[in-house]
């Protein structure tokens, strides 16, 4: 039997269950054809219609660039090869099905709306063709439709959500890493990564080298280099500085490491994940990325539609001048534009500084949190479309287990409290590296004379806040109260 392995979010050899299915069935007398097939769309054509493909931005691609060199290394080391062809997904795999005579293709499942019709639609296509086709679960602990409450409904809030999860079990298996794979036909034809152009014609990317090394070694290192520090996890995941946390999300988004193996590992190393506090609290995290696919699965409408129906017809203000002062990290807001400009720079941002960002556009700007959603999945190494539509639908207060619409981060508060000696702001905005610790985190309240003294001239070095905080929190609260009169 031959069997082509389809990779797409699982670039890994490690508990891969659509790989380890075509090892156990037959790989002694047949070929096993680890194949990527990158969509044949342009960028600008793709969108959450069914029939496309996701939208992958350009952060992601040059991740996703790395990640496959390191797969197709992996696999020529297992005396395999990965063969990389490009176009639509279904005739792609109808032409290797003919080239390479094989009966079965296997994959690991996707949660992306978009990403689900597609797969839904080509297994029906192959399977009316006579090909066996099987999926697996190889990129979450438990998939949607296996937890519901009582009621037998889906769940909208994260605690009673997790809970059913805990209760569902996370003591769970995970399949090991082949040593060998059986040889790919020589005549096989593969692309060459570098033709599916997935890094920069400009070299924005310089930085990124610096901060991550995509690809499953990659993916473990980072994982080692963040366990001496996950019993303090709970405290330090708030320093807006970023030391106290993982740093697996574009790993675990590549499926580069599983969520599976994360908690397989601390369970043989530690006995439980329910304790101590701060393993607890890291695999309740990993807990939210299975909530976004959770609501992404049940609720596939809210990748571009608020899942609070109240909210369809809110009014939110056009104003690109401002969006884009946002997204340059030019707002006059310190810790505002430090985290935008750590996402240009680095293309991740800090949790709590995604919220701070995405409350101050969608609250303070009364910009479409669709707007801020888009530049994400632009600009982040680990753009995932639901993990990012949940994120950005809390913040803005449409989405489900929402903070509640009054509910507006206090950048100055945000900054005093999550970055208290300013490490961040002075790394990403370094024009105000020399201002005093009182009045870094609102420099419009320091005295000209202090100004004068680190160097700054306010509207020439640095932005005037496009936004003055009281009165935009004000004009958001009346705004948003409408809302609550219609319901
Ligand atoms: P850690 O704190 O080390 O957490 C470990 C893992 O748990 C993460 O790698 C991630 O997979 C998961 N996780 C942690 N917090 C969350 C969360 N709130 N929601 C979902 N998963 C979580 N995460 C993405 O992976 N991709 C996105 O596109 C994305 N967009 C976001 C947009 C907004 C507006 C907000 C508020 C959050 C968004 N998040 C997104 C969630 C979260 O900010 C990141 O997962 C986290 O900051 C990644 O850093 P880390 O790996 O160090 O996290």
């Amino acid at each position: 039997m031959t069997t082509i392995v389809w990779f797409r979010q699982d670039l890994r050899l490690g508990d891969h269950p659509a790989l380890d299915a075509a090892i156990q069935t037959g790989a002694d007398q047949g070929h096993i054809i680890p194949v990527y097939i990158h969509p044949g769309y342009a960028p600008s054509d793709q969108t959450a219609d069914a029939t496309k493909p996701l939208y992958e931005g350009a952060a992601a691609r040059w991740w996703r660039h790395h990640s496959l060199r390191s797969l197709a290394e992996r696999l020529a080391s297992c005396g395999s090869r990965l063969i990389i062809r490009q176009g639509e997904p279904l005739a792609e795999l109808q032409r290797l099905i003919h080239e390479t005579k094989a009966n079965r293709v296997v994959w690991n499942r996707r949660m992306e709306p978009a990403a689900r019709a597609e797969d839904t639609r080509i297994k029906a296509a192959l399977r009316a063709e006579g090909i066996n086709v099987d999926s697996f679960n190889g990129n979450y602990l438990h998939e949607p439709w296996t937890i519901q409450n009582k009621q037998g409904k889906p769940f909208k809030v994260f605690t009673p959500y997790w809970k059913a999860v805990v209760a569902a079990g996370l003591d769970l298996p995970t399949y090991p890493e082949p040593d060998n794979l059986p040889t790919v036909p020589r005549a096989l034809n593969s692309l060459a990564i570098d033709e599916l152009e997935l890094l920069p014609a400009i070299a924005w990317d310089k930085d990124f080298y610096n901060h991550w090394q995509p690809g499953e070694p990659g993916a473990w290192s980072r994982f080692e280099d963040f366990l001496p520090l996950i019993d303090e996890y709970a405290e330090a995941r708030n320093h807006l500085i970023g030391t106290g946390v993982s740093k697996l999300s574009a790993h675990l988004h590549f499926g580069e490491i599983s969520p599976r193996q994360i908690v397989r590992y601390l369970l043989d190393t530690r006995g439980s994940v329910l304790e101590p506090r701060g393993i607890e609290h890291f695999v309740r995290e990993l807990g939210w990325r299975e909530f976004g696919a959770y609501l992404a699965y049940h609720y596939p409408q809210t990748v571009d539609a608020p899942l609070d129906a109240r909210f369809l017809n809110f009014k939110w203000r056009d104003a690109p001048d401002d969006l884009r002062a946002w997204q340059r990290g030019q707002t006059g807001i310190p810790v505002v534009d430090a985290a935008m400009r750590c996402l240009w720079q680095t293309g991740w941002m800090h949790n709590r500084a995604r919220m701070i960002v995405a409350s101050f556009l969608t609250k303070n700007l009364l910009i479409d949190w669709r707007c801020g959603a888009a530049w994400f999945m632009d600009t982040l190494v680990d753009a995932d479309e639901p993990s990012n539509t949940a994120g950005w639908q809390w913040t803005a207060g449409t989405g489900a287990d929402a903070a509640p619409y009054f509910r507006i981060f206090n950048p100055v508060l945000q900054a005093e409290k999550f970055d208290p000696d300013g490490t961040f702001i002075r790394r990403w905005v370094p024009e105000l590296a020399r201002l005093e610790n009182k009045y870094l985190f609102a420099p419009w309240t320091a005295s000209e004379t202090a100004l004068a003294q680190a160097g700054i001239v306010l509207g020439k070095t640095y932005p005037e806040p496009i936004s003055d905080l009281k009165v935009s929190r004000q004009r958001a609260l009346v705004h948003f109260d409408q809302i609550k009169q219609n319901t």
